[in-house]
């Protein structure tokens, strides 16, 4: 391997010490050379749903592949299911999202960096990271997405988006922004919850800022709370299972959930704690009404764009920063060393975890046969029923949930494609959502956790 793993280990050390000590010399500033490469050395950037799940699909499939993974966290914490711990569900805690990096690492024997990557050369084929240089044969990114305030917000300065994105978090992204909205629930008196979705573009997880909506309304009904969750979407009502969602709001929480289909956010007094929004009356309305609202707790989930690891490696992207795809594979355009999977890639198939475990495995059958030279097709097995199956509660007394799954194809245009399908259930009584979902959904959230870290 590049490494062992008492060389793992001390990397490790190295970037926790710059951590804690900002002032001294960044490791990439004193760097040494990168250790050679065995020929099939697999560097992974993003220890998330698509990193982990193909350092063991490697490792799995073809044991001389030398795999090492390169997480910026020092844990896991899952995003799906997590609007479940601001609906207070039953039995769930923040121990129910969390995960140990060295589980699989140790047991499938690839090797883990805790480090940030700070720069790809593609001519070298070097990863640099705060914790030194890490040589690669093929390289795969699995970085996710980020926040593009300034896109949506492009009056506001750097000073206003920081202080607006810590006082109305946007959770969508692993780790402390989850629990912030948390305490803030908890902390809240009676009064209303605001919940932007992303207002315009690709974003991850299209069914969540609506999933999120029924939880908080479910926390808000079970906690007694003088209050109404108001949604102030751009989709008019045309969202990822938005007539199941609609149903399920009507019947259990019509005195609580205010949807309102056409807005525009204008500004955000963090201090005062209120919101200025235009409502449009229809599409064809240009000016809107000014409205103001006050507000004990804001979920404001800005534009998405790609995590800026891809743009680092100066491959071929989209607009918003995703990686442009060699057709119907996972590889780059522009670099046939270089994959992509997960949130971050310019297929048309919707931005989930499961979706990144499904090109997870495509990418670790095409990576394989690449290292030891035989032909693959990337059309093999498609079209793909259920290749993306998501689940999204939205009751607990009783718990109940809807889903949507998507089948995966090949589009005339080069890149894959999905078609979704949102069902009624056979125990849902006629209607979208039912407690043999909500049973779904949870062994399929603990059935994920399980293959990411046993
Ligand atoms: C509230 C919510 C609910 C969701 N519900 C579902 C659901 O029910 N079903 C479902 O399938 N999906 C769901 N998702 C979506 C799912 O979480 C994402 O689609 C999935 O995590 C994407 O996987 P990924 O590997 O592309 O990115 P991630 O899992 O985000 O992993 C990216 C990793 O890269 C790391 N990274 C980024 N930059 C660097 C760097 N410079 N150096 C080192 N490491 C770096 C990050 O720290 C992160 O760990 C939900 C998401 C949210 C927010």
């Amino acid at each position: 391997m590049a490494m062992n793993r008492r060389d793992t280990f001390k990397l490790v050390g190295v970037a926790a010490a710059a951590a804690a000590m900002p002032s001294i010399a960044t490791a990439s500033e004193k760097k040494s050379a990168p250790k050679k490469t065995s020929g099939k050395s697999v560097v992974v950037v993003g220890g998330g749903f698509g990193g982990l799940t193909i350092a063991k699909a490697l490792r799995k499939k073809d044991k001389s592949i030398e795999v090492t993974v390169i997480e910026k966290n020092n844990i896991f914490m899952a995003c799906p299911f997590s609007n479940t711990l601001l609906g207070g569900l039953d039995g769930v805690s923040l121990d129910t999202f969390v995960g140990d990096y060295f589980q699989p690492a140790g047991k499938y024997d690839y090797d883990f960096v805790h480090a940030t990557v700070t720069a790809i050369d593609r001519k070298a084929k070097t990863v640099t990271t705060t914790a030194g240089d890490i040589a690669y044969d093929i390289l795969v990114l699995s970085p996710g997405i980020a926040y593009d305030y300034e896109k949506q917000f492009p009056t506001w300065s750097a000073e206003k988006i920081a202080e607006v994105s810590q006082a109305c978090p946007a959770a969508l992204m692993p780790g402390n922004e989850h629990i912030a909205l948390k305490r803030q629930l908890e902390n809240m008196d009676d009064g209303n919850v605001i919940i932007i979705p992303p207002a315009a573009g690709k974003y991850r997880c299209p069914p969540a800022p609506y999933e999120r909506t029924a939880m908080v309304a479910n926390y808000v009904k079970n906690e007694g709370i003088e209050g109404k969750v108001i949604v102030l979407d751009t989709r008019n009502g045309k969202f990822a299972k938005g007539a199941a969602f609609q149903e399920s709001w009507k019947d259990l929480f019509p005195d609580i959930i205010e949807y309102n289909g056409l807005t525009e956010i204008v500004d955000i007094d963090t201090e005062k704690k209120t919101i200025a929004y235009k409502v449009f009356q229809d599409e064809a309305d240009t000016e809107g009404a000014l409205k103001t609202e006050k507000y004990e707790v804001c979920n404001l989930i800005p534009i998405n764009k790609c995590s800026p690891v891809v743009a680092m490696a100066g491959i071929e992207v989209d607009g918003a920063g995703y990686a442009m795809m060699d057709g119907y594979s996972f590889r780059s355009k522009t670099d046939s060393n270089i994959y992509v999977i997960g949130d971050a890639v310019t297929h048309a198939i919707p931005p989930s975890g499961q979706t990144a475990i499904w090109a997870a495995h495509r990418a670790a059958g095409q990576i394989t046969d690449q290292l030891n030279a035989k032909e693959n097709d990337p059309k093999a097995g498609l079209p793909a029923k259920a290749a993306n199956v998501c689940y999204s509660m939205v009751g607990s007394k009783p718990e109940e949930a809807i889903m949507v799954t998507h089948t995966f194809s090949a589009d005339p245009s080069g890149k894959l494609k999905g078609k979704g399908h949102v069902p009624k259930p056979k125990d849902g009584g006629g209607k979208f959502r039912s407690k043999g979902t909500a049973k779904a959904t949870r062994e399929w959230f603990g059935g994920v956790m399980r293959e990411l870290f046993s």
